[in-house]
């Protein structure tokens, strides 16, 4: 007969863990737990480990090479995968997109975006936003919770088995303000590059934020190698208080300040995202404030077209306007401004757009 699973000790004492939000000896103990109620030898560890980072099948009955008891009871006492495959859009650029339904319920979706010398997976950190940016489709969806360390990995490691195509960069820029859920966004990262986990390189990941100046300096305290995207949009706050809300409370001031003290202390340019929302933040009286306020920070900027979704207050940008905007600010800033594609806007593209048609569409 086989000895009773690990239910009450422990880690397990609340039931079944999600694996992939455990630490590394986290997961060391609960594998031990586990091997060591079945007599299992020591290198199970090490096959298991592999099992689940870095080939992450859909069920651990498919672990072909461990011992069916094992199976059985990895199944009873561990949760592989938080997040349960919905579908798949695949944009005519071959942008793909998934959308997963979490065991609570609701949706939330990943992007894979293939470049010929890069494949970038886009994740979310919440379902939902609750900052509400006015340009932002996830923004109108409204908050609808926190995800857990395990579904913010379970995103990287399912979308690779899925799609076959592993990332070489992650961006932390899907639905949802990372910072927000920060503890959880902190482990995940812990996940993704601790090397006896899933073992991804921490300076290929970048974690955007609208500002909020103390975590984005604890996340560089943290984190130095993973890079730092500010979602800045405008240069006066007058204008940022309407499009980002989180502004009233976190001023250009102290977010710009933190922005600094980040790129000081990790040694590495913060990326500015700018996304061009025409007659409204791309002007030359914008252009000269973006100079005067990023000038001593070394930095970046992306500008993004707008990718208009129904209901959106803007238009798209023409792409003369943004080659003019590119050009005040190559003359204003004098740092590196390029312009991003914006990709798969066949397959609704823009963060939570692919959720949000849904909930339309569920009335
Ligand atoms: Fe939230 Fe980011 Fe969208 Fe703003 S842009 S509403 S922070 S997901």
């Amino acid at each position: 007969m086989m000895p009773p699973a690990p239910k009450d000790v422990g880690l397990f004492s609340e039931g079944p863990l999600e694996i992939l939000g455990l630490s590394q000896e986290q997961f060391s103990e609960a594998a031990q737990e586990v091997l060591s109620a079945l007599g299992e030898p020591h290198y199970r560890m090490h096959q298991l480990r592999d099992w689940i980072y870095k080939r992450t099948p859909d069920r651990f009955e498919l672990m072909s090479d461990l011992p069916r008891p094992l199976r059985e009871r990895l199944q009873e006492s561990l949760i592989l995968h938080p997040l349960d495959f919905e579908l798949e859009k695949i944009s005519r650029d071959k942008t793909r997109k998934s959308l997963w339904r979490r065991k609570e319920g609701g949706t939330i979706e990943s992007v894979l975006i293939p470049e010929p010398s890069r494949t970038t997976y886009c994740i979310s950190t919440q379902a939902g936003c609750p900052v509400k940016c006015t340009f932002c489709a996830t923004g109108v969806g409204g908050f609808l919770g926190q995800l857990r360390a395990s579904e913010i990995v379970d995103q990287v490691v399912s979308m690779r088995q899925r799609t076959g195509t592993p990332p070489t960069n992650i961006v932390y820029m899907g639905m949802g303000e990372p910072l927000l859920n920060f503890e959880a966004v902190l482990r995940s990262l812990e996940v993704l590059t601790d090397p006896n986990q899933v073992g991804f390189g921490a300076r290929r990941i970048t974690v955007s934020t609208v500002g909020i100046p103390e975590r984005m300096r604890r996340l560089g305290d943290l984190f130095p190698q993973v890079k730092l995207a500010l979602s800045f949009h405008a240069a006066r706050d007058e204008l940022r208080d309407q499009i980002i809300p989180l502004n009233r409370k976190y001023p250009l001031k102290e977010v710009l300040a933190a922005a600094r003290d980040h790129a000081r202390a990790t040694g590495k340019r913060v990326t500015f995202e700018y996304i061009v929302l025409p007659g409204v933040n791309d002007t030359q009286r914008d252009s000269r404030e973006i100079g005067r306020r990023l000038r001593d920070i070394p930095s970046r900027i992306n500008l993004i077209g707008f990718n208009p979704f129904r209901g959106a207050p803007y238009e798209k940008p023409s792409v003369q306007r943004l080659l003019v905007f590119r050009n005040w600010l190559e003359r204003d800033y004098g740092g590196t401004v390029t312009i991003r594609r914006s990709r798969g806007e066949d397959i609704d593209g823009a963060c939570g757009q692919l959720s949000l048609r849904r909930l339309e569409a569920r009335g």
